[in-house]
């Protein structure tokens, strides 16, 4: 049976670190309700990676669970280069930052191998440092150099994130770097990957070409990380070319400003929602549990306003990669989820969320019937006979009361529908004709427990499997 006790249909998605990755943590975490492993390759080496996605699977395993691996890529982060030691600056200090990797620091000499951004900065830019905790303003620029003065101080350290809001200064948003970790996440397994500072619909384009050659059939999905200007202008383009999208409110926050972050994360997900896309709500959402084991009420309230925004995940950040309670942290998240999926509003004949937006007509229309068909006829749940997903996904779009069981002969779509919100997947054997299916998918259903001899289910699906027809078939059936 795939639904532990207590499990809730959010989706929660943990970032894998050191205080997460040895297999008894890991066990605890999926105990604890993670659907999805995030290992982020801003941080550790390859060969931890590939460890860290084989411990995943084998503690699912052991554990009869589905868990998705997302593989994160760091994408173009611009950096400080390498302190001698940690500076501590205060405001008014003057800085010089010079185009080496390396540099003193206690003489207020920093390193800063960025060529691109001395062209960039002007007379008056803004520099963020450490996720926006520290701020100087550029004085004077020259080649390879820039004098700036500090406005909020801190303590930098060596290879600290620089944002510098606005300018546009980025090249592609996939690094020689990232092209080879996605090779490297392919090869270990990964059911997504995610790319850091995407600008344009082009950039998941490459990424595509990129994976292509490994896994050429797409059984790898793309998760746009929306934390850019750039991105916010072109939502609509991104959000199709991608197979999920993260609100990245980090990087997010600095590109723009913190205040400007929820009503964006608002229009985010309502997008992704109209067109059936998951969508994660992410980073900081509970910040203070990487110390305590308690959240802010704040927090709290922040994982359940995002829930009920429409989230299809919520993720955990620092909280499981190197926060003193990982365990607790997602036993949190899951606690709060319950609660506020009881105040969703389940509506029969309306999606919760606004406009549904219909492309294809006929799999759209066989989408919403099935939900209204299930409650009508009093069925048990809601089945949708999958090869790529989409059926599941579209009737997860409406997010109805019902479970919803999603059954597919395709392993890495069974893993990646554990990102899609109310969505338990069954693996069943290839089928050759719709009665097949029938049969198959009723055997699932009862060997796992979701059904019983005599329960009435739908079942939705497109017909035939993996011929690329969309939804087209819908039955009202009893086991
Ligand atoms: P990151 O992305 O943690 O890889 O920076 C998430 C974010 O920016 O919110
Ligand atoms: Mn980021």
């Amino acid at each position: 049976m795939q639904t532990a006790p207590g499990r809730v249909r959010t989706k929660i998605v943990c970032t894998i670190g050191p205080s997460s990755r040895e297999p008894s943590a890991l066990r605890a975490l999926l105990e604890e309700g993670m659907s999805v492993a995030r290992v982020n390759y801003s941080h550790g080496t390859r060969p931890e990676h590939a460890e860290t996605i084989a411990r995943a699977r084998e503690a699912a395993d052991a554990l009869e669970q589905t868990v998705a691996v997302m593989a994160d890529l760091q994408g173009p982060k611009i950096r400080l280069g390498t302190l001698v030691r940690p500076l501590d600056v205060a405001v008014g200090d003057r800085l010089t930052l010079v185009d080496r990797p390396e540099a003193g620091g206690e003489d207020g000499v920093l390193p800063f191998p960025h060529p691109e951004v001395y062209g960039a900065l002007r007379p008056g830019s803004r520099l963020l440092f450490d996720d926006g905790a520290i701020e100087a303003v550029a004085r004077s620029v020259a080649a390879g150099r820039a004098a700036v003065e500090v406005v909020v101080g801190g303590r930098l350290s060596s290879h600290k994130g620089v944002a510098v809001p606005g300018a546009t200064l980025r090249g592609a948003a996939l690094t020689d770097k990232d092209k080879g970790d996605a090779a490297h996440a392919v090869a270990c397994g990964a059911d997504f990957v995610a790319l850091s500072f995407v600008q344009s619909a082009r950039d998941l384009e490459d990424l595509r070409a990129v994976l292509d050659a490994s896994d050429p059939r797409r059984s790898v999905g793309i998760v746009a990380k929306i934390e850019t200007r750039a991105a916010l202008d072109h939502l609509d383009d991104i959000l199709r070319a991608a197979d999920a999208v993260m609100v990245a409110r980090g990087d997010l926050g600095i590109e723009i400003t913190p205040q400007e972050v929820p009503v964006h994360q608002k229009e985010i997900i309502r997008r992704a929602n109209r067109i059936g896309l998951p969508v994660i709500t992410a980073t900081q959402m509970l910040q203070s549990m990487v110390e305590n084991p308690r959240p802010t009420r704040a927090e709290a309230s922040d994982v359940a306003n995002a829930i009920l925004d429409g989230t299809d995940a919520v993720m955990l950040s620092a909280e499981t990669a190197v926060g003193k309670y990982p365990r607790e942290a997602v036993a949190m998240m899951r606690e709060i989820a319950a609660i506020a999926e009881t105040q969703m509003v389940y509506r029969v004949h309306e999606s919760p969320f606004g406009e549904i937006e219909h492309a294809q007509p006929i799999a759209d229309a066989i989408s919403d019937a099935t939900v209204r068909i299930a409650e009508e006829a009093g069925a048990c749940l809601i089945a949708t006979s999958t090869w790529s997903g989409y059926t599941a996904r579209q009737v997860a779009r409406e997010r109805p009361r019902l479970p919803i069981v999603a059954l597919t002969p395709n392993e890495s779509t069974r893993r990646r529908l554990a990102l899609s919100w109310g969505v338990q997947s069954l693996l069943i054997p290839q089928y050759a004709s719709t009665d097949d299916m029938l049969d198959l998918v009723s055997d699932a259903l009862r060997a796992s427990g979701w059904a019983e001899s005599g329960d009435v289910i739908v079942v939705s699906g497109g017909i035939p499997v993996g011929g690329g027809g969309k939804t087209n078939f819908l039955k009202v059936h009893q086991l």
